[in-house]
This record gives structure tokens, sequence and C-alpha cells, in this order.
């Protein structure tokens, strides 16, 4: 199953994922393809692949991009690669982007789309100004992509606020722990149940 986390940058959408990958049993993370610069708390392979802007639009031209998009001057995708690496079994989470989300939602249907809204305008400025180190143009450019990015929020099938990050990660919990418990992912599973039931 995949869920596919969104909403503008800053709102938390990492710091809740890897809030929830430690709490839910079989939930793997989606590791990105990106082009920009490595942050000091980043790891190589865990957060995101860092490459080069060649190579990344060779994996475009390869076709090897299940979705992407160029954000701030950067590029960031999910490849292929991850989704049939990690997505055969177990639930995936996607962190991306409201156009890479849009993407997905023409290609895979069954993707669950969890938009993650912050409290307010004001906290989100606050939140990407104490994340740093992005300097003050950086964080006005990610501010008015994300007056555009909000409008999407229709779109989506759960709405999260993320004011208390406890809460925040609660509210995901639940819903992964609900979708889980859909006819649709219970099929399998119900099946020698039901059987049971039979008398053969
Ligand atoms: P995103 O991945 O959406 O760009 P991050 O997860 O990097 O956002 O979060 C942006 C900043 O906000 C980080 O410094 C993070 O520690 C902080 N943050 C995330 N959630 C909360 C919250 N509920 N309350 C306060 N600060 C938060
Ligand atoms: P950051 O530079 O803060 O790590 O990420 C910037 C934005 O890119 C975030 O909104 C994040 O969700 C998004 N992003 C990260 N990986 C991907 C991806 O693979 N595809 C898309 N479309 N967006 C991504």
């Amino acid at each position: 199953m995949l869920f596919i986390i969104s909403g503008p940058s800053g709102c938390g959408k990492s710091t809740l994922v890897q809030r929830v990958i430690k709490k839910v049993d079989n939930l793997q993370f989606s590791v990105s393809h990106t082009t920009r610069d490595k942050r000091k708390s980043e790891k190589e392979g865990k957060d995101y692949y860092f490459v080069s802007k060649s190579e990344f639009k060779q994996m475009i031209d390869d076709d090897r991009m299940v979705e992407w998009t160029l954000f701030h001057g950067h590029y960031y995708g999910t490849s292929r690669r991850e989704i049939e690496k990690k997505g055969a079994g177990d639930t995936l989470l996607l962190d991306i982007d409201v156009n890479g989300a849009e993407q997905i939602k023409s290609k895979l249907k069954k993707a669950v789309f969890i938009f993650i809204l912050p409290p307010s305008f004001e906290e989100l400025k606050r939140r990407l100004e104490a994340r740093g180190p992005e300097t003050a143009v950086y964080i006005e450019e990610r501010l008015d992509v994300a007056r555009k990015d909000i409008r999407a929020y229709p779109q989506f099938d759960f709405i999260v606020i993320n004011d208390d990050l406890e809460k925040a990660v609660r509210s995901l919990e639940c819903i992964i722990h609900g979708m889980r418990c859909s006819l649709e992912s219970r099929k399998k599973e119900i099946m020698p149940i039901l059987r049971s039931f039979s008398g053969d």
C-alpha cells in the first residue's frame, strides 16, 4: 500500500514520517533522488539519493522516474526501482510535493493521499526560519509556493493538522491502521476465515 504524504515545505512532513516509521510495523520510507545539496543532518541513501543534474535528467529520459518535480531549481523524484523494491509487500510512505502527488494520482489510483497542514501561515514561516540554513530569499520563495500548494487540499483523502506533533503522529498512525483494515487490504487475510464458515 502506498501512502502519499504531501503539503507545503516546512509543514513537518519529514518529521512526521520519521516518527511514524519508528512506531508502525512494516512501514518503509521511499527514498527520493534529489539534485540539491545534502544538509548536515542527512545521510545518503537514508534521507535522499543525492545525484547530479545530468544523472537525474538521464533517469527522466530513461523513464526511470514514477514522478518528478523541479522545486526551487532542484530536481526531486521517486524512482520506479524504489517503488518496486520496497512497495511489493510492505506499506510505503512517500514524502513528496503537491506537484508529485498530482502525478501519482493520475498513475496509481489506489494510493492513499494525505495532506499535512501547519496550524497557520505564521507558524509555517517560523518553522522554515528555525530549520535553517536557508537564506531569507529562499524562505520567501518556499512561502510563495506554499500559498499555491495549499489550494490542492481538496484532492486529498485525509488532512492532518500538524500543530501538536504527538497528536499529528497519532492521526497518521490511525489513518494507516484504518486503511489496513479496509476490505480491499483484508481480502487475502479473510479468505480462510470465510472458508471456515462454508462447512467444506
Ligand atoms: P517538511 O519535511 O514538510 O519540509 P520538516 O519536517 O523539515 O518539514 O519540518 C520543518 C521544521 O519544523 C523542522 O525544524 C521541524 O523540527 C519543525 N516541526 C515539525 N513539526 C513540528 C511541530 N508539530 N511543532 C513544532 N515544530 C515542528
Ligand atoms: P527538502 O529540500 O526540504 O528536503 O524538500 C523540498 C520539497 O521536495 C518537499 O516539499 C518534499 O516533500 C519534496 N520532495 C522530496 N522528495 C520528492 C520527490 O521524490 N518527488 C517530489 N515530487 N517531491 C519531493
